[in-house]
């Protein structure tokens, strides 16, 4: 049988992780700038991480949502007390996609309205409310072409104001990523986010924050949108969640009430996803990841506004996108194919750097040396 050919791939095959370098299979070594798509965040085979997923595994990997999971619990208290979010309730499901889609619906339920304003150059997700949600037409179906969303220009506060003005009794959520990532990395201005929050509340809609790629730790606060001092009314994440295995979840603003029913997922919380999401906290807790996350990021972005040929770098904690001028265009391919360094991209050219929270000094400026000697600065 032949796989259903949907990704362009690089010619490499990954067979060994620890940390943040990763193997092929002919031996050679790599530096992971990427977290294949944000997703690693506590490192690649973290110690603690392997041993937490082992051990449940021994235990018990799956029951369903049929009976009582003193691990969800345990799970939602340690999230609520990192996220500083304790009076908040947690839905468990498997993906950012599917995160998403909760979200929209349990908005939809719960103001009883259906308009969703989604912002230009978002990405939600590939599932029907979250890929209509996503500004690229090349992979909505016409199934999910729905009326219900609207896009608004992002980042324009004026747009946002004037939409509401004429419209806000039909809006159930606005979604927003607080840094937009598939994108290109561009941050949300703070005034941008707190008009939104205003608006959502004086007209009761419901305020998403699609902190799937831009939350859990990556910016140095636990969500992105805390750095501009708001609180959303619902939360979605996956990616770094899980540090690999499948885990996607909403935190939920306690106004918003749940109904037996409203809402369900066969695997979402099962036990060994509950092991993998406690390990990945305790890690950052440990190893106060979110601390390490903002003074690498701002190693980073220095260092890298300081080489000539690199341009607009911008980001925020280890969330970060740049551009090369027109000399140093194949900049992304030759350190993979001349320094084995993985990073990330987003149309048309930017450079997205999303590694683990814990990179270590010594890769970030092995980094930086090898865009240094490459761009020959
Ligand atoms: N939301 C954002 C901001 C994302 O970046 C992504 C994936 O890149 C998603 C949602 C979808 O997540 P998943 O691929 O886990 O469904």
């Amino acid at each position: 049988m032949q796989l259903f050919d949907v990704y362009p791939v690089n010619d490499i095959t990954i067979v060994k992780g620890s940390g943040s370098h990763i193997w092929d299979d002919r031996g050679n070594r790599y530096l992971d700038f990427y977290g294949g798509h944000a997703v690693i965040s506590v490192g690649h085979t973290h110690p603690h991480y392997a041993e937490r997923i082992s051990k449940q595994l021994s235990q018990i990997g799956f029951y369903s949502n049929s009976v009582r999971m003193p691990l969800q619990q345990e799970l939602a208290g340690k999230l609520g007390a990192l996220s500083g979010k304790d009076d908040y309730q947690l839905f468990l499901c498997n993906s950012g996609a599917e995160a998403n889609e909760n979200a929209m619906k349990l908005a939809s339920f719960h103001t009883g309205r259906k308009r969703i304003v989604a912002f230009t150059n978002a990405f939600h997700g590939r599932t029907s409310l979250a890929v209509a949600a996503t500004d690229n037409p090349s992979i909505v179906a016409p199934v999910n072409e729905t009326e219900h969303i609207v896009f608004l220009p992002y980042n324009d506060t004026e747009a946002v104001h004037e939409y509401f003005a004429g419209h806000g009794q039909e809006v159930a959520a606005v979604i927003v990523e607080a840094i937009q990532g598939v994108g290109g990395i561009v941050v949300a201005s703070d005034d941008f986010l707190r008009s939104v929050r205003s608006l959502c509340s004086a007209h009761g809609a419901v305020l998403i924050a699609d902190e799937v790629q831009c939350g859990y730790g990556r910016t140095g606060a636990f969500f992105a949108a805390d750095h501009a001092g708001i609180q959303a009314d619902i939360y979605t994440m996956a990616k770094g969640m899980g540090n690999g295995f499948p885990v996607g979840g909403i935190l939920i603003a306690p106004h918003i009430r749940p109904r037996h029913g409203m809402l369900g997922t066969t695997f979402g919380g099962n036990h060994l996803a509950c092991a993998a999401a406690l390990a990945v906290l305790e890690i950052m807790e440990q190893e106060s990841l979110l601390r390490q996350a903002a003074d690498s990021g701002q190693y980073l972005m220095k260092s890298l506004a300081a080489i000539p040929g690199i341009l607009n770098v911008r980001g925020r904690g280890l969330m970060i996108g740049f551009e090369t001028d027109k000399a140093h265009q194949g900049l992304r391919k030759k350190l993979l194919d001349e320094y084995r360094i993985f990073t990330g991209t987003a149309k048309p050219d930017v450079i997205r750097l999303l590694p683990a929270l814990n990179i270590s000094p010594e890769d970030s400026e092995c980094l930086i040396s090898a865009i240094g000697k490459i761009t020959g600065s």
